[in-house]
């Protein structure tokens, strides 16, 4: 009989989309599936080590599992983020893990697994891999049967100095733009209706060759990959995450002439302080960020804005955080995410002194969530009477009667619904504005 492998997946887009390969691999290997930690023969824990609680989070929960399992070990293994940056450490640090399986090993591990099931233990891959780089993943394959996530460049170059993702994914490697269209044709022909191209910084995507570019204008090789794929005729196209500096008008320009370009843009700023955004090494000033949200604004589309801010970075004082204070109100975000300071080791912050206490980071994000809150609501309430095209998604999590999805503009948007929605698009007019949702009914459905 064939060992049954349990995959469960912490962190961003990005490692949903590895462990979509993993499976992938893990399946022609002959191992079969387990959605279930309980039964499972093997279990391994994709990770992420963005931030100090998430990487603490995969050893909580290896406890748990273990404590389950008395009697009935399974093999262990730890992939992504914190195997690559761990390594054998983890051994150690959890005895119970037999396999670490770097950032770079996803399409080996079935053979890690294989030699740990053979008894080896301590089994460890932290290469690059062999012959390049695999990205596919069959459509059969993906999580959902109407998103899917595409990568098109991994690791990053910005060595921010808080952030970990260098280090653990390493350098940009990006992906032909040829191969990047091949699998949106695919997902197309398979139903899927919205797709989001992934990476750490998309808008420094820059391929090895002009592959599937050919013929295709646009001001960096970023903007002409959005002319490409909006070209294949998918009805939803997301893209995440921009990075300010890189951010080219260009790429609003593209949002403007192609309708399937959704319009939602994710641009963190990260701090409203000049004097904080150079400690943090991000290479763009608050006013030079207010810049690109003047573009963005001007752009014929009502682009919804998303960002990150970190409050409490070493050295952030009182006034630095009122001019992140400044910003947020200036810009009016569609959403934020805010997150205290945590140090990650081996960053160039984590030689900084990290003085601001516990409660002043609380407080301060307290602040900024009232803050936010308040605005959202306002931005919010403008979309009451109107109507939005969602693609159903789901049941709501909240109601088991109602449905939910998001709109062109990434608002999670719930309704009264039935299964025969899945997967269509419907255009629902918005009656209530919630705090992080709106809600409505369906006016037309195909
Ligand atoms: S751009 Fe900065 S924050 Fe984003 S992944 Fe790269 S180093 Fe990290």
């Amino acid at each position: 009989m064939n060992a049954s492998v349990y995959l469960e997946t912490f962190g961003c887009q990005m490692n949903v989309a590895d462990s979509e390969r993993a499976n992938v691999r893990l399946q022609a290997a002959g191992y079969e599936l387990s959605s279930s930690a309980e039964a499972a023969d093997v279990i391994i824990f994709n990770t992420c080590s963005v931030r100090e609680r998430a990487a603490h989070k995969v050893f909580t929960r290896i406890g748990e599992v273990r404590r389950q399992r008395i009697g009935r070990e399974p093999i262990v293994g730890v992939m992504g983020c914190v195997a690559q940056l761990e390594g054998g450490s983890i051994f150690d640090a959890s005895p119970s893990v037999s396999v670490v399986a770097g950032t770079r090993a996803t399409d080996r591990l079935p053979e890690l697994i294989s030699r740990a099931l053979k008894g080896e233990g301590r089994v460890i891959d932290l290469e690059e891999r062999a012959g390049g780089e695999v990205w596919d993943v069959p459509a059969t394959a993906r999580t959902s049967k109407y998103v899917a996530f595409v990568p098109i460049i991994e690791g990053c170059n910005k060595f921010c100095t808080y952030c970990i993702v260098p280090y653990s994914r390493g350098r940009e490697k990006s992906r032909e733009a040829s191969d990047i269209i091949a699998e949106i044709n695919e997902l197309r022909r398979h139903g899927y209706r919205e797709i989001h191209l992934i990476g750490q910084n998309v808008n420094s995507y820059r391929p090895k060759t002009d592959s599937g570019l050919e013929g295709i204008k646009g001001a960096t090789p970023f903007c002409r990959l959005l002319r490409a794929v909006a070209a294949t005729g998918m009805e939803r196209l997301k893209f995440t995450t921009s990075f300010p500096r890189d951010f080219h008008p260009d790429i609003l320009a593209a949002i403007d002439e192609h309708e399937n370009l959704c319009e939602w843009i994710h641009l963190p700023v990260q701090s409203g302080s000049d004097r904080v955004l150079r400690a943090m090494r991000r290479g763009h000033t608050a006013s030079d960020y207010l810049k690109r949200i003047d573009a963005i604004r001007r752009a014929r589309r009502n682009i919804s804005v998303t960002s990150d801010i970190i409050v409490g970075f070493p050295g952030e004082t009182a006034a630095d955080f009122r001019e992140t204070l400044k910003l947020v109100e200036e810009v009016g975000y569609d959403g934020l995410y805010i997150f205290k300071y945590s140090e990650r080791p081996d960053t160039p912050a984590a030689s900084l002194l990290d003085d601001v206490t516990r409660e002043e980071k609380s407080a301060r994000f307290m602040e900024l969530e009232t803050t936010q809150r308040n605005f959202q609501k306002k931005i919010y309430e403008r979309y009451v009477g109107r109507e939005l095209r969602v693609l159903v998604e789901g049941a709501s999590s909240k109601s088991p009667s109602d449905k939910t999805g998001h709109s062109t503009c990434h608002k999670v948007v719930n309704f009264p619904g039935d299964g025969s929605m899945l997967g269509q698009v419907v255009n629902v007019r918005i009656t209530v504005a919630k705090q992080n949702s709106l809600y409505g009914e369906v006016i037309s459905a195909p």
